[in-house]
């Protein structure tokens, strides 16, 4: 089914056989994953979607895996794409979407990616993988291992949010917890993974992650009647989401399926983590490490991204933007869409409401443009960051407070 041809160096345009393991390109560029398109667009026309299974898996022809007994599925993917109103209304905003990945399985978008990844490692014979992560891929990885029979080795801030240590230990990873940032663990990842006979799924540093990411892009065109938005605002940390729609819109005018008007890519980061913000408004190609990197938003605590000049071509070749909110700002702004609409949003998608608010109010967006919001996880995996709000009480504080009924 998969039209997977070869992979293509990002930097240098090197090709390598897709049929092995593979990490960097040797110039150190990420390999990105390339398809048949034109045999695809002869023998897969956007109808037969209707057939189509009811996750990610539908687009199965432009995704890597070619032996289907490979594909470890739990069901990611086909997420609602949530109309909006009563937000839009708050916002200054006539036609408002969040496309909700907090309903994938692990709570998170990094679902898509790990379920194509750790698919390619189960076709390709690998045995250990290893990551390093802010929290939600590694609680993806440890999940998609486990349902793939392959062992897991996480190495993580000592300080993530604590479901994510909790379901990585849940699904029987191996846990490292490291006091340090993301980009720490990375190294001890990379020291490590020769003599302990790793394969290492880092974002970018394998080419099949994005793969999966980049099915929330042909996720929103199909729902949209293959007509995109004017803008999509994205919480970026690596930002290989925004990078992996970008690719699939591109994918998808080869294939016939879209024309060539773009959304503005609006990438969003905390004002404690901005390395990409910052690149943007110097003008420049590539982000600088962010020192002191702090936000409760876990998944954007990126203090440099491998990928960061794919993420700012992005945005600057669609007109789009990129915009810090601070922790505060996203926490309000998840629960205004928690109390609107009924969606309990990670501090990451609050974070795309809050900019949303910002590019209403300088007039970089006018009212009746069409938006749509990804909200990547679920507010229920951010426990720590919404109790500052409302914190547990003792009984005697609750009683103080007038709150607390004791049965009799
Ligand atoms: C990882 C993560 C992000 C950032 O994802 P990238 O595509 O790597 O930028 C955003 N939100 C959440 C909830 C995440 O887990």
């Amino acid at each position: 089914m998969s039209t997977l041809t070869h992979l293509e160096c990002s930097l240098c345009g090197e090709t390598y056989d897709a049929g092995q393991v593979q990490n960097l390109c040797r110039c150190g560029g990420p390999l990105l994953a390339r398809y048949d398109l034109e045999k695809a667009r002869e023998t897969w026309p956007r109808e037969s979607l209707r057939e189509a299974p009811s996750n990610m898996w539908r687009y199965a022809p432009v995704l890597p895996v070619r032996d289907g007994g490979a594909v470890t599925s739990l069901g990611e993917g086909w997420t609602p794409l949530v109309w909006t109103e009563r937000l839009g209304r708050r916002l200054g905003c006539d036609r408002l979407w969040v496309k909700d990945e907090g309903v994938n399985p692990t709570g998170s978008f990094k679902a898509r990616g790990l379920s194509c990844a750790i698919s390619m490692c189960a076709e390709l014979g690998v045995q250990k993988v290893a990551i390093p992560s802010a929290g939600n891929a590694a609680g993806a990885m440890a999940a998609y291992a486990a349902a793939a029979g392959i062992e897991a080795h996480i190495f993580m801030p000592r300080d993530v949010p604590q479901s994510n240590f909790i379901e990585c230990k849940a699904a029987g990873a191996k846990v490292t917890l490291v006091d340090g940032l993301i980009s720490d663990c990375g190294k001890m990842v990379a020291a490590r993974k020769q003599a302990e006979g790793w394969f290492e799924v880092s974002t970018l540093k394998e080419p099949y992650r994005i793969e999966g990411k980049k099915t929330m892009g042909y996720e929103v065109a199909e729902q949209m009647g293959w007509e995109l938005p004017d803008a999509i605002f994205y919480p970026a940390g690596g930002g290989v989401g925004l990078i992996g729609m970008w690719k699939a819109f591109a994918e998808m005018e080869t294939l016939g399926w879209i024309g060539p008007r773009r959304p503005k890519m609006i990438a969003v980061q905390a004002e404690g983590c901005q390395p990409i913000v910052r690149a943007f408004e110097r003008g420049e190609r590539t982000s600088e490490f962010f020192e002191g990197a702090e936000t409760v938003a876990s998944g954007l605590r990126v203090p440099k991204a491998l990928g960061d000049f794919l993420v700012l071509e992005a945005v600057r070749a669609s007109g789009g933007t990129a915009v810090a909110v601070s922790d505060a700002e996203m926490i309000d702004a998840g629960l205004e869409l928690a109390g609107d609409e009924g969606m309990f949003a990670a501090p990451e998608g609050g974070a795309c409401v809050a900019a949303l608010r910002k590019l209403r109010e300088s007039g970089f967006l006018r009212k009746e443009e069409s938006v749509v919001i990804y909200n990547t996880g679920s507010g229920l995996k951010y426990l720590e960051a919404y109790s500052a709000r409302f914190p547990r009480l003792t009984a005697g504080e609750a009683d103080k407070l007038g709150g607390l009924i004791t049965p009799r």
